[in-house]
């Protein structure tokens, strides 16, 4: 099984890393692909550029055997819509893989804003990783297909290679990209909140201040 996880990563920090290395061993995943967007659909353009972002992934990830950074979407280019991105890799892995498309909580509960949201679970399954502050949906259509298809073991994503949601109990970081953009314009210390690789290079760039 292959695990994918987007985001902005503008930073990445251990709210991202912490929770998906439980997941990695949770699923027994073979790899985890870490696809920084291009330009995020849902929200303001990052402050750091894309090279940063896939520079700090890189780094991110140097300490974490079998998480790998996958640029396809900055290689894209345009509005990163992760449909895109999982039927490429869908083409690429052929129709038997397992392929797991890795959230938090948070995006989650909004899933149904995606861009043709419901191709996405044909195409993957959807695991979706604990967050603080987030509670599942209980109605609405999110709510409605995690009712119709969710997993309640690790086996069933094993069984078939997507079309399943479920749900993955993980240590909660309540740490957040924007929280720590803000600690860096007011000039704190953003020590433990990530590696020290990825906030060296936030010294060494500059990023994120005033
Ligand atoms: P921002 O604060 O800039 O919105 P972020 O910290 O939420 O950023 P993103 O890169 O936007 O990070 O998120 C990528 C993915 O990581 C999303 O699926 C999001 O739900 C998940 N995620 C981010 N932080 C956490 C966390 N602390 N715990 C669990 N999941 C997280």
């Amino acid at each position: 099984m292959i695990g994918i996880f987007g985001g902005t990563f503008d930073p990445p920090h251990f709210g991202h890393l912490r929770p998906l290395l439980e997941v990695q061993q949770a699923l027994a995943l073979d790899e985890v692909r870490l696809i920084p967007c291009f330009i995020p659909p849902h929200r303001a353009v990052p402050d750091a550029s894309a090279e940063q972002r896939l520079a700090m992934l890189q780094l991110a990830v140097s300490e974490a055997p079998g998480f790998i950074v996958d640029p396809r979407e900055l290689q894209r280019g345009g509005p990163s819509y992760m449909v895109d991105t999982l039927a490429s890799l869908r083409d690429e892995q052929g129709v038997n893989k397992s392929l797991v498309l890795i959230i938090g909580l948070d995006a989650f509960v909004s899933l149904d804003r995606w861009h043709r949201w419901l191709e996405l679970i044909e195409l993957a399954h959807v695991v979706v990783m604990q967050r603080p502050g987030g509670a599942l949906p209980k109605t609405g259509a999110v709510a409605e297909l995690m009712e119709q298809v969710q997993a309640l073991a690790v086996l069933e994503l094993q069984q078939q290679a997507a079309g399943k949601i479920y749900f993955q109990p993980v240590t909660q970081l309540d740490i957040s990209a924007t929280a720590i953009r803000e600690q860096l314009f007011r000039g704190q210390d953003v020590r433990f909140l990530m590696p020290g690789s990825v906030r060296h290079y936030i010294e060494t760039q500059g990023l994120y201040k005033c």
